[in-house]
């Protein structure tokens, strides 16, 4: 059983006491010995990221602690870029999603990859130095949403730092890739993943999780960074009200619940954004969607708003105590996390000027809110969005269509954004020279419809019904929407400055550089492309043979300027052909070249007949929905990560498809035994439901071999 069980008591003392006895924070701003020359970053260094000195660095995750991956490097700029040109590339090990952000220090580059490896490169040269692979189950893959991604280390102090999808944190030595320790930061026993990028602030590692989808309970944790110890926890939402709280902030949280949430967890699963602002000496958390998706099912009845579900919330970093939070969607039950990159800014708004942290949540409006006091600056749709009408300036609260409550009215409602949000984890980047923030943006709807409470043993507990959601979209004047767009947006004025549609793919997360240019990838025609950064002219491009949706760097060696990506990601396709998981690194005049890629035939569909009743087959449409479509995505149809299940040749005979999905035959590859969720005859009806969707696609070459799904927007990741 993996349900949430109560932790509240005995985690929250230890935790407590753990914050009591450290010390405060200026100490540990230094280092306290000078490292190898690897990963030699500290405070100090952080706050000079942007000095002559660091400009050719990029040492955290957002490049500086503002999190604006805006880089002050000029060597490569509009008038030049086109010269542009691969320098060295390195193949990964693992075909999966690839959304490392790669960390560059003192010329060694550090990447993550799927699977939770890291890869550590001469980033001069490309040599590899070493590599390390935390060794996770391939099972735990059944606790991830959406795939066993990574988006990138921390380096602090002579080491960096690794959170793993099985919910680990390990603290390597940056010289020689060992590891210096290694804990567990969840419950082992529960479905938590970690896909985000530790944070290093004040030698306290920060690091969150994933697992709203599972409805587990969210929580960010602090632990020094050079003896793995905790030293706070802060869970996003409340636990059980009959035991003692964590904290007044807990207690205060409860009372905007009703129902038995706890038993779940309730979710706000804290699974990216996380930014350190030295301004105002707060750190900035983003919080994740409410588990179950409807609030009507983790609360029946209720009017409560489900703190702190969709929430920022600033916390004082030494200690993880409360300062302030700010609601995006109350009553969360879209999916609508706002664990979106949180950038920090300084802006002049109506004459003034404003120290201001900005986000591009999910739920598609663009917020500006005062840094040091959350309050709401502006906010205004980046997307056009339908299940709310505005924002009401004087509550902060969203204008809700009231059509947009599937949960309440009983009736499914076909929601833009889709859960997988007007902007997810491909990183945004702002730059100060134009004063755009440049976000890879999504417009694309689903059909929300509401199911009974899941209580699966194993899988995600959305609540939601797939077999209703597919037969919205029967109807031929159902809204679909499926578009996306890499979106210059003026944060002052609230507005669109420029945008380049990327329909049939998905935009890239992007890079502003001081040379006047933005860098992002995109997996409608698996390139990498330079635009002038003042108008969206695309300058430059290189085919990266994959999908490029990682957030692009840039380094400065010996005088030379580097520009660096993760690429590898299929939106659609054929899952049996190779992908090209590899970092590629350009400078100017660079001559390498990618071997040319593998001519693959496309696979052949070849189903048994079909079988099985209307019923049968309305089974597994549903069943398939709740466990497969993670994975194997929506309608039966794969985004190419995964086995599109129609080609497989196991749906063939009902032992080989038994033989996978109940004897767990391909355990080892993420593929668990689902034996303690469904019953032979589940197994057999999703066969059924399958076969019918391969025959259909056989009789209708148009939905063949890996063509996007226009009714049926594909997974992306989205935690
Ligand atoms: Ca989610």
């Amino acid at each position: 059983m993996r349900r949430v069980l109560l932790c509240a008591t005995v985690c929250g003392a230890m935790l407590w006491v753990a914050a009591c006895s450290r010390e405060s924070a200026g100490s540990s701003n230094a280092s306290p010995q000078a490292p190898s020359g690897f990963a030699n970053v500290d405070g100090a260094r952080l706050l000079a990221a942007n000095d002559p000195a660091n400009a050719g660095q990029w040492m955290t995750h957002g490049r500086d602690y503002a999190e604006q991956r805006f880089s002050p490097l000029t060597r490569i700029n509009t008038e030049n870029v086109r010269d542009l040109g691969l320098a060295w590339f390195a193949d990964f090990d693992t075909r999966r999603g690839q959304e490392s952000t790669p960390i560059v220090v003192d010329g060694t580059i550090y990447v993550t990859t799927a699977w939770s490896k890291i890869y550590a490169f001469d980033a001069k040269t490309g040599r590899q130095l070493w590599k390390f692979d935390p060794k996770v189950p391939g099972e735990w893959a059944v606790n991830a949403c959406c795939d066993v991604v990574n988006r990138g280390v921390a380096a602090w102090n002579g080491k960096v730092y690794l959170g793993t999808i099985d919910g680990r944190l390990i603290a390597v030595d940056a010289a020689t890739g060992k590891p210096v320790w290694d804990i567990y930061t969840i419950d082992r026993d529960k479905p938590y993943a970690i896909t985000g990028a530790p944070r290093v602030v004040k030698g306290l590692v920060i690091i969150g999780n994933g697992g709203a989808e599972f409805a587990t309970r969210g929580y960010v944790s602090a632990y020094d960074a050079e003896t793995g110890k905790l030293v706070w926890r802060w869970y996003t939402v409340p636990g059980n009200p009959s035991e003692p709280f964590e904290n007044p902030q807990m207690e205060m949280a409860a009372k905007t619940w009703g129902g038995q949430w706890w038993k779940q967890g309730g979710g706000g699963n804290a699974w990216d954004g996380i930014t350190y602002d030295p301004k105002t000496d707060l750190l900035f958390v983003g919080t994740g969607n409410g588990g179950p998706w409807p609030a009507e099912v983790r609360d029946p009845g209720g009017k409560g708003d489900h703190l702190f579900l969709s929430s920022i919330v600033a916390l004082k970093p030494e200690t993880g105590e409360y300062v302030w939070h700010y609601q995006e969607v109350q009553r969360d039950s879209w999916d609508y996390t706002a664990v979106q990159q949180i950038t920090v800014a300084d802006l002049t708004i109506d004459g003034k000027e404003r120290h201001v942290i900005m986000q591009a949540p999910k739920n598609g409006y663009f917020y500006v809110l005062d840094a040091a006091t959350g309050e709401l600056i502006s906010a205004k749709p980046f997307v056009p969005l339908n299940w709310s009408t505005g924002i009401d300036m004087k509550t902060g609260r969203p204008i809700m269509n009231p059509a947009a409550r599937y949960d309440v009215t009983g009736k499914g409602f076909i929601a833009v954004p889709h859960y997988g949000g007007a902007h997810s984890w491909h990183p945004m980047s702002y730059s100060p020279q134009t004063g755009l923030v440049y976000i890879p943006t999504m417009e694309v709807s689903y059909p929300f419809v509401l199911a009974h409470e899941d209580d699966n043993p194993m899988g995600q507990k959305l609540s939601i019904s797939f077999a209703g959601s597919a037969a919205m979209l029967r109807d031929p004047k159902a809204l679909r929407v499926n578009k996306a767009y890499l979106l210059a947006w003026d944060p002052v004025n609230q507005k669109e400055v420029w945008r380049v549609q990327l329909d049939g793919g998905r935009s890239g997360g992007t890079l502003a550089t001081a040379g006047g240019l933005v860098f992002s990838g995109n997996s409608q025609k698996n390139e990498f492309v330079a635009y002038r950064a003042d108008n969206g002219e695309r300058l430059w491009s290189h085919s990266a043979q994959t999908g490029v949706l990682a957030g692009p760097v840039t380094y400065e060696i010996d005088g030379e300027q580097y520009v660096a990506v993760v690429a590898g990601w299929r939106q659609t396709g054929n899952y049996w052909a190779p992908n090209y998981s590899r970092l590629l690194v350009y400078k100017l005049g660079g001559t390498a070249t990618l071997p040319d890629p593998v001519p693959v035939p496309e696979p052949v569909l070849n189903p048994p007949p079909a079988f099985g009743t209307p019923e049968v087959i309305a089974h597994g449409e549903e069943v398939y929905g709740r466990f497969c479509s993670t994975c194997h995505g929506n309608d039966g149809l794969s985004r190419g990560m995964f086995p599109d299940l129609r080609y497989a040749a196991a749906i063939n005979t009902a032992e080989a498809f038994k033989a996978i999905v109940l004897d767990g035959a391909l355990t080892q590859n993420g593929m668990v035994s689902f034996a303690s969720a469904l019953k032979p005859e589940d197994v057999e009806a999703i066969r059924a439901y399958l076969v019918g969707r391969a025959i259909e696609a056989k009789n209708a070459p148009a939905r063949a071999a890996g063509a996007p799904a226009p009714a049926s927007p594909p997974r992306t990741h989205s935690d």
